[in-house]
């Protein structure tokens, strides 16, 4: 047995060319995850297929296709927006790798996954963001995914769920990826006139400029437990406001506390909830 392959989600054989270049090794699939809320090393069979850690009840971050799978009806996901270029508009050094290297490991083609499906037969559109694709951060192509199932959900007068989970905007797209967020929340503008319903699922972690747009406009606002909430990081307020900060400071149920939040939904929870959100406005 391999014991120490490179990361655990790239399935080997596909990918040894590019062992090489990714340094920090992690333990393989299978056998223990370090719970990142109570530090337990956790035996990864027990997390269960929801993720959840048995000690402290930690919803561990999960894949984009997990997700699509835990929430719509088995089989009915169509996938929309998947061969929208990608371009290095400001000809970042190595970025080109940088997002090759990211679909390779997560078999997905940017950083969040968009389309529509069913959840108890009710359709839905629905973006699911990865924190696993450089961190979830939004570019271009992640802007003008969102954008783009927002329009196509407001002409075929669908809801809009959206699963956040980003370390805010791509560095390496500078400006361009900060007016993601004023062209997306244009797109969730024209959803909300349309008289059309819009929620959003928080998930760790939700910060920076997701969480200054698109992430606070739902109609509704959900978050699963323990979720990491915030603009910009404790790091960068304490030093700013050179305080110390509480340990809840942008926890998901200090957020809720100070009201940005509707309510707090464990994972084996939401899809009934999400169900039960969509019948009510149908
Ligand atoms: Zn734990």
């Amino acid at each position: 047995m391999q014991l120490f392959k490179k990361r655990a989600y790239i399935p080997i054989t596909k990918h040894t060319q590019l062992d090489e270049e990714i340094d920090a090794p992690m333990v393989p699939d299978g056998m223990f995850a370090q719970c990142p809320s109570c530090k337990k090393a956790i035996y990864t069979k027990d997390l269960g297929t929801q993720k959840i850690c048995p000690e402290c009840g930690y919803t561990f971050r999960i894949r984009a296709q997990k997700r699509i799978h835990l929430t719509l009806d088995e089989g009915s996901f169509e996938e929309w927006n998947q061969d929208i270029p990608f371009e290095n508009p400001l000809d970042f050094p190595n970025y080109d790798k940088k997002i090759k290297q990211a679909q390779m490991n997560t078999d997905l083609h940017e950083a969040v996954l968009t389309g529509k499906g069913l959840i108890d037969g009710l359709e839905t559109a629905i973006c699911v963001m990865d924190s696993h694709f450089i961190m979830g951060s939004m570019g271009k192509v992640v802007g003008e995914k969102i954008t783009r199932t927002f329009e196509r959900a407001t002409n075929e007068k669908l809801p809009m769920i959206i699963f956040t989970a980003s370390g805010g905007a791509r560095m390496q797209e500078s400006i361009l990826s900060l007016m993601q967020m004023a062209k997306i929340s244009g797109s969730v503008a024209r959803h909300s006139d349309a008289g059309l319903l819009y929620v959003t699922v928080l998930t760790d972690p939700t910060t920076g400029g997701v969480t200054a747009s698109f992430a606070m406009q739902g109609d509704i606002i959900l978050s699963e437990p323990q979720a990491l909430v915030g603009f910009a990081g404790r790091r960068v307020i304490e030093q700013t406001m050179n305080e110390e900060l509480p340990d809840d400071f942008q926890l998901a149920e200090s957020v809720l506390e100070n009201g940005f939040i509707d309510k707090i939904v464990l994972r084996k929870d939401l899809k009934e909830t999400l169900s039960q959100i969509l019948r009510i406005h149908q």
